[in-house]
């Protein structure tokens, strides 16, 4: 029998982190996966530590992720130090700019939106910004520098922190695949897997992305939606680029400052369900958006195309916290930014199962809303 402190379903970064977290405290942890560790969202994701709200519905989570994006230093020495691997952590800032519509009203509104949620962004100079970043194209009509963003690389992130895991004491398992939660009425006692064996645990922390929706008893808690990300990785021989740079229509992440320098161009927002597919269309779009921001790009060999699936939810904001079942947690649907969101989600998981309490509040995100809102909906009905 397989018996653990905590059991966590998924091993992507949510699951990685908050295993790398709870064995630092000394608890006996196990990562299901049902595959490779580490293969889905967190592996395609560009890597951008950014927590501006992309949409009005995505302003609530803005607290969550500046506290995350404040947590990242400690959380990068931590899993470097625990893996003797780099993250690929870069500070530096993020440019936004604006190529279309009323650009001067649309910066206005991007500087108003970001200074009332508290976050830094200054209107630059075209000159400016060309100074910062000499590739930008003549089609840039205003810019802002988002001085506190950072980036990682997912690619390199990912397996460090699966090997600080390890090196805390955390147990791997990969080709896992779980069924079922185990639960007697109201008590979750670990879980079922596909060849029927039960994992028990003292707890379970349910992180399986987009695939949380379909483990059987989860699903009334999470009901993820998987968001179809496309992105390309070009290699250029031209200037190599310094920052972050986003558009309304796209962003580039560079990877390293020599020349030639790989930037990762990305990326669609499309409902294709559960299909892992890269299209023509989606590359095309992306990678215009790409050369708009910097024509030079033009020119860049195309090295690698992919996609990837966000684990969405139906109001854009994660799932996260305890249930009406004894022992289950959730730290799912972190949608668009669970690469910036990982260390804290780690904490407040981690702070939970041991203290029982969390130094943040985190009931705007709790999975009960969706029972809540079934309950509201039915009554409505009757
Ligand atoms: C194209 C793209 C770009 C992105 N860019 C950024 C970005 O710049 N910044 C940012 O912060 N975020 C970004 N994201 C979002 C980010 O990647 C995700 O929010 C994050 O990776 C979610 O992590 P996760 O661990 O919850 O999910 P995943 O990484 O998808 O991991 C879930 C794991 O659960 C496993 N699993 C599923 N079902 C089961 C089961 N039944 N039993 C056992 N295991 C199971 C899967 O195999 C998988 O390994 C991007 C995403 C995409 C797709």
């Amino acid at each position: 029998m397989k018996t653990y402190d905590v059991v966590i379903v998924g091993g992507g970064i949510i699951g990685g982190s908050i295993a790398f977290e709870l064995a630092q405290r000394n608890l006996r942890v196990a990562v299901l996966d049902r595959q490779e560790l580490m293969r889905e969202a967190s592996w395609a994701a560009a890597g951008m530590l950014s927590p501006a709200p992309d949409c009005l519905a995505a302003i609530p989570l803005v607290p969550l992720g500046r506290a995350s994006l404040a947590l990242y230093p400690k959380f990068v020495d931590a899993v470097e130090s625990a893996s003797g691997m780099r993250t690929g952590y870069r500070t530096g800032g993020a440019l936004e700019v604006v190529c279309h519509g009323d650009a001067q009203r649309e910066l206005s509104t991007l500087v108003a939106l970001h200074h009332g949620l508290g976050l830094a962004c200054e209107p630059l100079p075209l000159d400016d910004a060309r100074k910062m970043e000499p590739a930008l194209g003549r089609g840039a009509l205003a810019a802002a520098l988002l001085p506190d963003e950072c980036s990682v690389e997912p690619r390199t992130l990912a397996p460090a922190v699966l090997a600080a895991a390890g090196s805390a004491g955390a147990t791997l398992c990969p080709g896992v695949q779980v069924i079922s939660l185990a639960l007697d009425g109201k008590v979750c006692g670990g879980v079922k897997i596909s060849s029927g064996e039960i994992f028990h645990s003292a707890e379970v922390v349910l992180a399986a992305g987009s695939w949380s929706s379909q483990i059987s008893d989860a699903a009334p808690y999470a009901p993820t939606i998987p968001v179809r990300g496309q992105m390309a990785a070009l290699r250029h021989s031209g200037t190599p680029l310094r920052h972050v740079l986003r558009s309304e229509r796209g962003y580039l992440v560079p990877r390293g400052m020599e020349s030639p320098q790989t930037v990762v161009v990305g990326s669609t927002i499309e409902n294709a369900g559960y299909e892992k597919r890269v299209t023509s269309g989606g590359i095309e779009k992306i990678l215009a958006a790409a050369n708009e921001l910097v024509p030079e790009l033009a020119k860049a060999e195309i090295i690698e195309t992919w996609c990837g699936l966000r684990p969405g939810t139906p109001d854009q904001l994660p799932i996260l916290g305890p249930v009406d079942i004894d022992g289950l947690v959730f730290a799912t649907g972190h949608y668009r930014n669970g690469i910036l969101l990982a260390p804290v989600t780690a904490k407040l998981v981690g702070e939970w199962i041991a203290d029982h309490k969390t130094s943040i509040d985190w009931e705007k995100f709790s999975p009960l809303r969706f029972l809540r809102a079934n309950v509201d909906r039915s009554a409505t009905a009757s």
